[in-house]
This record gives structure tokens, sequence and C-alpha cells, in this order.
């Protein structure tokens, strides 16, 4: 890999103990693979455990934090990069960017918020870069029966769902996203956002 992969992690700011394991997991496979993490700065939750491992296994770390939420969410102050944004829009904006793809872990309304605006995003064709879903232990089978509904109600495209990639094993997903980001287009029109 000439230039580092790096993938963008949306998980949760709160850290419930059966889902850490697989936070840690995906940190220290970015780490190990030469990779960089790009997130949301905050040092609880699984967002820390993702980054701690992250930097553990010698990957880099990019985190972007808005100023109102420095104190709220403990930015993560040994990040390797720290950006403090003047707000929310900057952050998604700063975080998609420097992203090479996305991935969502378990995580709560900010988690879900964040990955359906990116795959809108590459539904009006702002960016072409892939997008997972980690549905670990099932965290995300309702959400993924609810998007069928969607489909088979007419509201959504079948396309749609070939936009995302959903996995259960990060082993399988983190492969497939840089091997996909490696093929992808950079078209990129965030700017426009
Ligand atoms: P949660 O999944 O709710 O624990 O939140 C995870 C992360 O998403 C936290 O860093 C929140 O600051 C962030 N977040 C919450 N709301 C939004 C939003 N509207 N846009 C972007 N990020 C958000």
């Amino acid at each position: 890999m000439s230039q580092a992969f790096s993938l963008c992690v949306y998980c949760g700011s709160r850290g419930p103990a059966q889902f850490e394991g697989v936070a840690r997991q995906v940190g220290t496979w970015i780490g190990q693979n030469g990779g960089q993490l790009v997130y949301g700065g905050g040092n609880n939750g699984l967002m820390g455990t993702l980054a701690d491992a992250t930097l553990a296994a010698g990957g880099k770390v990019i985190g972007v934090i808005p100023r109102a939420l420095v104190e709220k969410e403990y930015a993560k102050r040994d990040c390797t990069e720290l950006h403090i944004v003047e707000n929310m829009h900057d952050r998604k904006r700063m975080m998609a960017e420097r992203a090479d793809a996305f991935l969502a872990l378990p995580g709560g309304i900010g988690t879900l918020e964040e990955f359906f605006e990116v795959w809108t995003w590459r539904q009006l064709g702002y960016h072409d870069k892939p997008i997972g879903l980690l549905d670990w232990g099932g965290y995300y089978s309702h959400l993924r029966a609810f998007l069928r509904t969607g489909v088979e109600q007419g509201f959504m495209g079948d396309w749609l769902m070939d936009l995302i990639r959903v996995e259960t094993d990060p082993e399988v997903l983190l492969p497939a996203l840089a091997e996909a980001s490696r093929l992808a287009v950079r078209q990129s029109a965030l700017s426009q956002i």
C-alpha cells in the first residue's frame, strides 16, 4: 500500500462491555495493517477503546472534535492529530475528507446519524467511498430488517443496499473496505456539502 489506508469509524461514545472487544479488534487491525483511524476524537466509550487500540498497534489516529464537545466527550489529547473545529458540520466534513472509507460499529444516535449521512451523501454522488456496517452480535439485525421493509414498500431502491457492505465479522469487513477503497474512483465533491 503506497499510502496508508484511512478509515473513518463511527461508534458509540458509550462502551457496553460486550462491544469493547470488537472495538479493540478493529483498532488493532488498523494499526497492524499500517492504517490510519479517523474518528470523533473522544476518549470515552467504544470511541476511546478503538483509538487506544489503534495507537497501541502502531497506527495513526486523527481525532476531530467540535470545540463545544472538548470537555463533554473528553477530547483525546494523545491522538496523532487532534483537530478542534468550530462546529459539528466542520467535524463531519473533515472526517469525511480525511477518509478513504467509512465504517459504523455499534453505537447510539450519533453513530446512526453519521452512518446514514455518509450513505445519503454517497447516494447523492457527493463521494464514492466504500461504506461498511458491522453488525456485530446482531446489534443491527432489526435495523437491517427495517431497511428491507423500506425496499419492499417502495421507498428505497434495491441499488441503495449495494452502496453499503454489511458483515458480522470485522476480519471480513475490514479487508473488503480496504480493497474497495483502492478500486474506488476518487471523485469527491464533499466540499459542496
Ligand atoms: P453516540 O453513537 O450517540 O454515542 O455518539 C457517537 C458520536 O457521534 C459522538 O462523538 C457524538 O458527538 C457524535 N454525534 C452526535 N450527534 C451527532 C451529529 N448530529 N452529527 C455528527 N456526530 C454526532
